[in-house]
């Protein structure tokens, strides 16, 4: 009947356009609190985009960011981690690396291939095989210009004419128009929040508990973590005796694999399993890191089987196993300000949550002994006896403490010579897939 075809009809347009016009969040609640529990809710990743987007909340439906959004640093992240499967990107000059290419809207279709997907749809072959005689491709109208005349010269002048050429490329491989060609995202996009509590807390629960899931995995290797100077940053074990039970909801606070398993968290990994293995993994850089490599029984086997038995390295380095660029190990790129200046967020991170510790254990010795004397304290208690007795610093506050004892630490450090940390060797021990 035609008549119920077209009533059918306008129906299906109608929910069509119920859809089209749908608004992102429920009616009738308040846009602030809209925007607190997307902050709250999201990972530290979206920190810009969700203050950026907030505005146009309005018309903005759940659906894919906008190719073109050089001041997300959740869609940055998710290009760079099209950059982390080895068998497609082989690691480039620090000039020419995937961060480069992902500040510049690209990501990593193929084989050392590029792309502006969702964007101008331009490809870059980016090929440092010149003893092929491979050059820079770019496919498209308008590439395919690959130079040759560069062969027989060195391969060193001839790296850096390639990767100078990259370097462009990473722009003009663009196509005119796009606007990826005008701007790319800031130098500090990979900045990573580990300040603010509403951030650190809820995403050091979550990697701390994942990592509780591997405690036998992580119960006997050897670890290399930051040193702790007792100035700014504690021990895991002694930072997880004073932290409220239920930030990490953990009812043994004086568990070892505890222990363990917030120290690994402090450095910014997580645990996950896959395919039966125990891995450690950093959604900041997307190392992934294969525990079964690290353990005493895999390091007698290789020993045994005449493979080197260099014991060193099977430590397990929870700062230099993460990739070059990534914030947790490097300051350059975690391009942290005032007094936290210079430090990665491992760094950063250790000195947060052990202010908050101490904090919290000032806050509960105050309770328990409200007249006790300062002099009464143990051995090992100097630490706090400077610090304020605010019921909750402020953030200037923490800042100058740790002014304080920056400026003691470097008198202290000019007494003693510093031992340097190995070189990195994330490239044997780590697996990537
Ligand atoms: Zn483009
Ligand atoms: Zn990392």
């Amino acid at each position: 009947m035609p008549e119920a075809i077209a009533t059918t009809k306008r129906k299906f347009y109608k929910a069509l356009e119920s859809l089209n016009t749908a608004p992102a969040t429920r009616p009738g609640e308040p846009a602030a609190k809209r925007v607190r529990r997307s902050i709250s809710t999201t990972s530290i990743a979206s920190r810009t985009a969700s203050t950026t987007k907030a505005p146009n909340a309005e018309y903005v439906v759940p659906r894919k960011p906008p190719n073109f959004s050089p001041w997300s640093h959740e869609t940055f992240l998710a290009r760079l981690r099209t950059f982390s499967n080895v068998s497609l990107w082989y690691p480039k000059p620090e000039a020419i690396s995937e961060v480069e290419w992902a500040k510049r809207g690209w990501v990593c279709v193929g084989v050392s291939t590029v792309a502006c997907k969702g964007g101008c749809e331009k490809r870059v072959v980016v090929s440092l095989d010149y003893e092929r005689g491979s050059g820079a491709e770019v496919e498209g109208k308008g590439g395919g210009d690959a130079d040759d005349e560069t062969e027989g010269d060195s391969e060193s002048l001839l790296e850096t004419a390639l990767v100078a050429r990259y370097q462009s490329l990473i722009v003009d491989g663009h196509s005119a128009t796009c606007p990826w060609r005008q701007a790319g995202c800031k130098n500090d996009i990979h900045h990573l929040q580990v300040v603010r509590p509403s951030i650190w807390q809820p995403e050091l629960k979550k990697r701390y508990q994942s990592l509780r899931g591997l405690d036998g995995a992580i119960r006997d290797i050897d670890m290399t973590t930051l040193p702790h100077e007792s100035a700014t940053s504690l021990p895991a074990e002694k930072v997880l005796m004073h932290l409220p039970a239920e930030l990490l909801s953990e009812n043994d606070q004086t568990s070892k694999d505890a222990a363990r398993a917030l120290e690994v968290a402090l450095h910014g990994w997580r645990g996950s399993h896959d395919s039966g293995n125990d891995l450690l993994q950093c959604d900041a850089c997307f190392q992934r890191i294969g525990l079964w490599m690290y353990q005493p029984g895999y390091r007698q086997s290789q020993a045994r089987s005449g493979e080197s038995a260099d014991d060193d390295s099977a430590t397990l380095d929870l700062l230099e196993l993460h990739r070059d660029h990534c914030p947790w190990r490097n300051a350059e790129t975690q391009k942290a300000s005032g007094t936290l200046s210079g430090l990665n967020a491992s760094q950063i991170l250790h000195r947060v949550v052990s202010a908050y510790a101490r904090e919290q254990r000032r806050k509960s010795d105050e309770l328990q002994k409200p007249a006790r004397q300062s002099g009464a304290e143990g051995p090992d208690e100097e630490v706090d006896v400077e610090a304020p007795l605010s019921p909750a610093p402020s953030r200037e506050e923490v800042e100058k403490q740790d002014k304080e004892r920056e400026s003691k630490l470097k008198r202290l450090k000019s007494l003693f010579s510093i031992k340097r940390r190995p070189a990195a060797r994330s490239t044997v021990t780590a697996k990537s897939d």
